[in-house]
Protein backbone atom coordinates (compact mmCIF):
# COMPACT_ATOMS: atom_id res chain seq x y z
CA UNK A 1 0.00 0.00 0.00
CA UNK A 2 1.45 3.13 -1.17
CA UNK A 3 -1.16 5.90 -0.66
CA UNK A 4 -4.38 6.68 1.83
CA UNK A 5 -6.30 5.53 -1.41
CA UNK A 6 -5.01 1.98 -0.98
CA UNK A 7 -5.04 2.03 3.04
CA UNK A 8 -8.54 3.14 2.84
CA UNK A 9 -9.74 0.53 0.13
CA UNK A 10 -7.49 -1.82 1.86
CA UNK A 11 -9.97 -1.29 5.15
CA UNK A 12 -13.12 -1.23 3.36
CA UNK A 13 -12.39 -4.75 2.47
CA UNK A 14 -12.09 -5.29 6.18
CA UNK A 15 -14.91 -4.33 7.42
CA UNK A 16 -16.99 -5.31 4.30
CA UNK A 17 -15.59 -8.68 5.50
CA UNK A 18 -16.92 -8.19 9.03
CA UNK A 19 -20.16 -6.82 8.27
CA UNK A 20 -20.77 -10.13 6.37
CA UNK A 21 -20.03 -12.14 9.51
CA UNK A 22 -21.83 -10.35 11.47
CA UNK A 23 -24.74 -10.31 9.71
CA UNK A 24 -24.76 -14.36 9.66
CA UNK A 25 -23.43 -13.85 13.58
CA UNK A 26 -26.65 -12.07 14.49
CA UNK A 27 -29.42 -14.05 14.20
CA UNK A 28 -27.66 -17.22 15.65
CA UNK A 29 -27.38 -14.80 19.16
CA UNK A 30 -30.99 -13.24 18.56
CA UNK A 31 -32.05 -17.22 18.84
CA UNK A 32 -29.58 -17.95 21.85
CA UNK A 33 -30.95 -14.66 23.66
CA UNK A 34 -33.46 -14.85 26.81
CA UNK A 35 -34.54 -11.49 27.38
CA UNK A 36 -37.03 -10.45 25.07
CA UNK A 37 -35.33 -7.04 24.38
CA UNK A 38 -31.87 -8.52 23.71
CA UNK A 39 -33.88 -10.87 21.27
CA UNK A 40 -35.00 -7.90 19.60
CA UNK A 41 -31.87 -5.69 19.89
CA UNK A 42 -30.07 -8.38 17.94
CA UNK A 43 -33.04 -9.27 15.05
CA UNK A 44 -32.96 -5.34 14.62
CA UNK A 45 -29.11 -4.66 14.24
CA UNK A 46 -29.03 -7.87 11.94
CA UNK A 47 -31.47 -5.35 9.47
CA UNK A 48 -29.21 -2.48 10.28
CA UNK A 49 -26.38 -4.40 9.19
CA UNK A 50 -27.75 -5.24 5.85
CA UNK A 51 -27.84 -1.69 5.19
CA UNK A 52 -24.64 -1.26 5.89
CA UNK A 53 -23.40 -3.60 4.05
CA UNK A 54 -25.44 -1.85 0.88
CA UNK A 55 -23.81 1.67 1.82
CA UNK A 56 -20.33 -0.10 1.54
CA UNK A 57 -21.17 -1.68 -1.78
CA UNK A 58 -22.22 1.88 -2.80
CA UNK A 59 -19.05 3.14 -1.43
CA UNK A 60 -17.15 -0.06 -4.00
CA UNK A 61 -19.24 1.15 -6.77
CA UNK A 62 -18.10 5.43 -6.23
CA UNK A 63 -14.59 3.60 -6.42
CA UNK A 64 -15.03 1.61 -9.13
CA UNK A 65 -13.98 -1.51 -7.43
CA UNK A 66 -15.45 -4.81 -7.19
CA UNK A 67 -17.20 -5.28 -2.89
CA UNK A 68 -14.53 -7.75 -2.46
CA UNK A 69 -14.05 -8.48 1.31
CA UNK A 70 -10.56 -9.24 2.92
CA UNK A 71 -10.63 -11.50 5.74
CA UNK A 72 -10.76 -9.92 9.30
CA UNK A 73 -8.69 -11.84 11.99
CA UNK A 74 -10.26 -9.33 14.39
CA UNK A 75 -13.80 -10.08 13.82
CA UNK A 76 -13.07 -13.81 13.57
CA UNK A 77 -11.93 -13.75 16.75
CA UNK A 78 -14.69 -11.80 18.14
CA UNK A 79 -17.11 -14.26 16.80
CA UNK A 80 -16.00 -16.80 18.10
CA UNK A 81 -15.57 -15.71 21.55
CA UNK A 82 -19.51 -15.22 21.51
CA UNK A 83 -19.31 -18.65 20.14
CA UNK A 84 -17.72 -19.48 23.22
CA UNK A 85 -19.81 -17.72 25.48
CA UNK A 86 -23.01 -19.56 23.52
CA UNK A 87 -21.30 -23.13 24.64
CA UNK A 88 -20.44 -22.70 27.71
CA UNK A 89 -22.76 -20.30 29.70
CA UNK A 90 -25.06 -22.55 31.79
CA UNK A 91 -27.55 -19.84 32.72
CA UNK A 92 -29.60 -18.20 30.50
CA UNK A 93 -28.78 -14.42 32.64
CA UNK A 94 -24.92 -15.14 32.73
CA UNK A 95 -25.67 -16.59 28.64
CA UNK A 96 -27.48 -12.68 28.04
CA UNK A 97 -24.74 -10.79 29.70
CA UNK A 98 -22.21 -12.59 27.78
CA UNK A 99 -23.84 -12.13 24.96
CA UNK A 100 -24.09 -8.47 25.40
CA UNK A 101 -20.24 -8.62 26.34
CA UNK A 102 -19.55 -10.03 23.17
CA UNK A 103 -21.67 -7.70 20.80
CA UNK A 104 -20.26 -4.45 22.48
CA UNK A 105 -16.95 -5.51 21.65
CA UNK A 106 -18.08 -6.12 17.78
CA UNK A 107 -19.95 -3.07 18.29
CA UNK A 108 -16.43 -1.32 19.54
CA UNK A 109 -14.45 -2.57 16.99
CA UNK A 110 -16.76 -1.40 14.47
CA UNK A 111 -17.29 2.22 15.77
CA UNK A 112 -13.66 2.10 15.07
CA UNK A 113 -13.33 1.72 11.70
CA UNK A 114 -15.85 3.39 10.54
CA UNK A 115 -14.42 6.48 12.52
CA UNK A 116 -10.94 5.72 10.64
CA UNK A 117 -12.98 5.43 7.37
CA UNK A 118 -15.17 8.75 7.76
CA UNK A 119 -11.58 10.21 8.86
CA UNK A 120 -10.04 9.33 5.73
CA UNK A 121 -13.01 10.08 3.32
CA UNK A 122 -12.76 13.75 4.62
CA UNK A 123 -9.00 13.51 4.05
CA UNK A 124 -9.40 12.29 0.33
CA UNK A 125 -12.51 15.09 -0.49
CA UNK A 126 -15.00 11.65 -1.06
CA UNK A 127 -17.85 13.93 0.59
CA UNK A 128 -20.85 10.92 -0.33
CA UNK A 129 -18.59 8.37 0.88
CA UNK A 130 -18.00 10.39 4.19
CA UNK A 131 -21.52 10.60 4.80
CA UNK A 132 -22.39 6.69 4.24
CA UNK A 133 -19.76 6.17 7.18
CA UNK A 134 -21.24 8.65 9.40
CA UNK A 135 -24.64 6.90 9.10
CA UNK A 136 -23.42 3.85 9.74
CA UNK A 137 -21.03 5.16 12.77
CA UNK A 138 -24.03 6.59 14.53
CA UNK A 139 -26.21 2.64 13.46
CA UNK A 140 -23.00 1.22 15.58
CA UNK A 141 -22.34 4.01 18.45
CA UNK A 142 -26.55 3.52 19.29
CA UNK A 143 -26.45 -0.40 18.73
CA UNK A 144 -23.71 0.02 21.42
CA UNK A 145 -25.84 2.73 23.80
CA UNK A 146 -29.02 0.28 23.77
CA UNK A 147 -27.04 -3.01 24.33
CA UNK A 148 -25.53 -1.21 27.46
CA UNK A 149 -29.16 0.38 28.48
CA UNK A 150 -30.78 -3.15 28.15
CA UNK A 151 -27.45 -4.97 30.21
CA UNK A 152 -28.35 -2.36 32.97
CA UNK A 153 -32.25 -2.83 33.27
CA UNK A 154 -31.79 -7.31 33.55
CA UNK A 155 -29.29 -9.47 32.92
CA UNK A 156 -26.47 -7.96 34.81
CA UNK A 157 -28.40 -7.74 38.04
CA UNK A 158 -29.97 -11.70 37.65
CA UNK A 159 -26.73 -12.96 36.90
CA UNK A 160 -24.77 -10.60 39.56
ZN1 LIG B 1 -5.74 -6.90 5.81
FE1 LIG C 1 -22.12 -2.94 11.40
FE1 LIG D 1 -10.13 -6.02 10.61
FE1 LIG E 1 -22.91 -3.17 14.49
Amino acid sequence: MRDLNELFLHTLKDVLYAERQIVKALPKMARKAETPELKQAFEHHKEETQGQIERLEQIFEMLGKAPRGETCEAIQGLIDEAKEVMEDADDPMVLDAGLIASAQAVEHYEMARYGTLKTWADQLGMREASALLQQTLEEEKKADALLSKIAMAKPNRKAA
